[in-house]
């Protein structure tokens, strides 16, 4: 990449643009609706597949996540995005008529300690804005009175946890976006950028292999698992890496699958970890799945197979900066962690055995294929595992690193809060403001933006 760069020119060619984003993901996609509601202004999307959300924001579980389990002090931005969040999806779902199954979660508690866990999710809920009658802590008689199939230690029942389709709700606020001007420049890969003092060059890759330059005043890095990497174009981020998860879901049969009418996820044992067990989870078309695992896979592409990537996932694990590496690789609990997401992605009953805790009526024979696998991409700094997005600003760009679940949960809010970040900043002060006129305006960017 950086051999091109010297190469570059960096004078806009084919196009210059007030602010450029690149990842045309929930994130970045969603942030192109703000800024094309707020000002007069060039903005371009760039994407590296042709069309918007073939990454992660339609590769997920599909749910959005009432804030519960988010300790409202550590998690204070992200339980505040998914909470405002949830009302800006709810207007979007009921205006235009997209899916929204409103079915509830059980998260259910597997011992004693961890029902001392729910508990405190009742009063996180609360304090993240969640109603009384909202969130409820159940015995486990309850629960199995709910679904009979269930055996638990008790559990908090978030009712008001939706099932909803987050490729389609992209696409949707994609469509908002450029009808409000944001151009789309898809299939274009960004090979190389440098930041100059006035501008900020980018160089593309087209899908049929020719380069093309383009320019802007100010550069949204919100690539998701490319993130890290383009950072690191710009001599940012550097104390950190990133290690990349591919999360795997298998379908369950019929008739047993309708015999659960609710998601029912168990509580995180290794908090410290990107590890949770797989969930049992209702789509928005009515079928159930169990997963996701979390396999150490080479890169956010890597969807399938383990023995062809092995070579690029001992370069991956190797690559540029170790240093953050060093300490989890020589973790025990780490290692054996990611030896048993390897066992339940090569084994299915690995996998079925994994939901049997809370499920003991599930059969492996009830797995025959498998749903669509996604990749988390984790931030790594020398303490471990980084527990919440970053914002990191260049000179003309901010980057958005480890923009994990609840990430699409939180997306319109979070990217309004991103905006009203750079606003701060100074960065947008000679871009015109557009008028208000609100009944064009789905969201109010006042309100989402204020984390
Ligand atoms: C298995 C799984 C389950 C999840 N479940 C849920 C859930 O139930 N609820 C929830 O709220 N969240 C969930 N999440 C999290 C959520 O999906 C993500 O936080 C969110 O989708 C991230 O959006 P994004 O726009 O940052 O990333 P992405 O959707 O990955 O978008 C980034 C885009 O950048 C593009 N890009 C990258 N590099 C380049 C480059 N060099 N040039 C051009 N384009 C580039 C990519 O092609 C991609 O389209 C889940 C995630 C996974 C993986």
């Amino acid at each position: 990449m950086s051999l091109l760069l010297e190469r570059m020119s960096y004078s806009s060619k084919d196009g210059f643009y007030d602010v450029v984003i690149i990842g045309g993901g929930i994130l970045g996609v969603t942030i192109s609706y703000w800024l094309a509601q707020l000002y007069d202004c060039s903005v371009a999307l760039i994407e590296k597949e042709t069309e918007v959300a073939k990454h992660a924001s339609t590769r997920n579980t599909g749910l959005l996540h009432r804030p519960f389990y988010l300790n409202p002090e550590k998690k204070r931005v992200f339980s505040r995005a998914a909470q405002k969040s949830y009302f800006l999806w709810k207007d979007l779902a009921t205006k235009y008529n997209l899916p929204w199954s409103p079915i509830g979660t059980l998260e259910v508690a597997l011992d004693d300690q961890q029902v001392q866990t729910v508990n405190q999710y009742k009063e996180w809920a609360i304090k993240n804005g969640v109603e009384e009658d909202e969130v409820e802590v159940l015995d486990s008689k309850q629960v199995q009175k709910l679904e009979p199939q269930v055996r638990c230690a008790g559990a908090i029942f978030s009712k008001t946890d939706t099932s909803v389709n987050y490729g389609e709700f992209t696409n949707f606020v994609f469509e908002m976006a450029r009808k409000n001007g944001v151009k789309f420049l898809g299939g274009s890969q960004v090979q190389g950028i440098k930041e100059t003092g006035e501008n900020v060059g980018i160089r593309l890759r087209g899908i049929d292999g020719r380069s093309k330059e383009i320019s802007g005043k100010f550069l949204i890095n919100a690539a998701g698992g490319g993130s890290v990497d383009i950072a690191h174009e710009l001599g940012l981020a550097k104390e950190y890496t990133d290690l990349h998860f591919r999360g795997e879901y298998w379908i369950v049969d019929e008739p047993f699958a309708s015999k659960i009418t609710r998601n029912i996820y168990s509580v995180a044992r290794y908090k410290e970890f990107p590890f949770l067990d797989p969930h049992f989870v209702i789509r928005t078309n009515g079928r159930r799945q169990i997963g996701p695992n979390a396999t150490l896979v080479s890169g956010p592409g890597a969807y399938k197979g383990l023995s062809e990537t092995r070579f690029q996932l001992v370069s991956k694990i190797f690559e540029r900066p170790i240093g953050p590496k060093l300490k989890l690789f020589t973790n025990g609990m780490f290692l054996s962690l990611i030896w048993h997401e390897w066992h339940s992605s090569i084994s299915k009953k690995a996998m079925s055995d994994r939901v049997k805790a809370f499920i003991p009526s599930i059969d492996v024979s009830y797995l025959n294929e498998r749903g669509l696998a996604g990749v988390r991409s984790s931030l790594i700094d020398k303490n471990g595992f980084v527990p919440e997005a970053i914002l990191i600003s260049g000179k003309q760009s901010m980057h958005i690193l480890n923009y994990n679940s609840p990430g699409a949960t939180g997306a319109p809010a979070f990217s309004a809060y991103v905006i009203s970040k750079i606003m701060q900043e100074g960065s947008f002060e000679r871009l015109k403001k557009k008028p208000i006129s609100s009944e064009d305006q789905l969201w109010k960017f006042d309100d989402a933006s204020d984390l």
